[in-house]
């Protein structure tokens, strides 16, 4: 327990192009002077157009990995990314409870090519249960629309959850505008060049750049900034590993 390093507990799926998943976590993370501490969630088969088979990891395991790490390892933030099925949510929630660390919770519901990347278990699993003990949500604006039933964004935080960041690169619009909504404040939009490009792994890289960002102690407000930088950074570094969507240049340039 002497790392100075800052440590996110990531629960994520394998995504084999190295663009989406954990790979994009250790690599935000890392970039950020973290360290990614990785609890696969599911497998996936996928090339870099769209998902096209999840296979989820048994919650035995994931219970049993989460308390090897808790045991062991200074945990200064949580990434939660794509679950594979609603009986994992109950491992990950008493590991959250436990550590009172920022969770930050990309909602993996769809992924960029079209795939359906959960079921009606889970979608209740995650809204009612997880939410309430999650510190941001960061769902695109369809995942948001799904969450929420509507286009009342703001309406999520009716469902437990403290912070919320709607971003919009998944929308039309010459800017990407994102918007933090929070409890007893007016939302706040930050607004972004808009890429010509699609990309594969973005969500994941601003969700894992936010809780290395916490971990590090940065205030929520910076966290949620900075992290949108470094992922505009990266995404305008995004390079192509195959026929489809590019990869985010998450490394950091010297
Ligand atoms: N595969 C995994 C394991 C993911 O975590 C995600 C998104 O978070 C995806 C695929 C889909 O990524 P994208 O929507 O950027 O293509």
């Amino acid at each position: 327990m002497t790392s100075a390093i800052p440590c996110v507990l990531c629960l994520s799926g394998h995504d084999p192009t190295g663009g989406a998943g954990l790979a994009a976590d250790i690599g935000a993370i890392t970039a950020l002077g973290g360290h990614a501490l990785g609890v696969i969630t599911a497998n996936t088969v996928q090339d870099t157009s769209d998902v096209r088979r999840v296979a989820a990891v048994p919650p035995i395991l994931i219970a049993a990995q989460l308390e090897a790490l808790v045991q062991d390892c200074r945990i200064d933030a949580v990434k939660i990314g794509l679950l594979g099925d609603a009986a994992q949510v109950d491992p990950i929630l008493d590991c959250i409870r436990r550590l009172r660390v920022p969770v930050v919770l990309d909602p993996v519901l769809r992924a960029g090519g079209g795939a359906q990347l959960v079921n009606s278990g889970l979608l209740a699993a995650l809204r009612e249960r997880l939410l309430p003990a999650v510190t941001v949500l960061t769902p695109n604006a369809a995942e948001a629309r799904v969450l929420c039933g509507g286009e009342d964004m703001a309406g999520l935080l009716a469902l437990g959850v403290a912070n919320v960041l709607v971003t919009r690169g998944d929308e039309p619009g010459g800017k990407v505008v994102n918007t933090w909504y929070r409890a007893g404040q007016p939302p706040r939009h930050f607004e972004w060049p808009r890429l010509a490009q699609r990309f594969h792994g973005a969500g994941c890289t601003l969700a894992s750049a936010i809780a290395a960002l916490l971990a590090a102690g940065r205030p929520l407000d910076q966290a949620l900034e900075q992290a949108q930088a470094y992922t505009h950074g990266a995404l305008s570094r995004a390079y192509p590993v195959g026929a489809g969507r590019l990869i985010p240049g998450r490394s950091i340039p010297a």
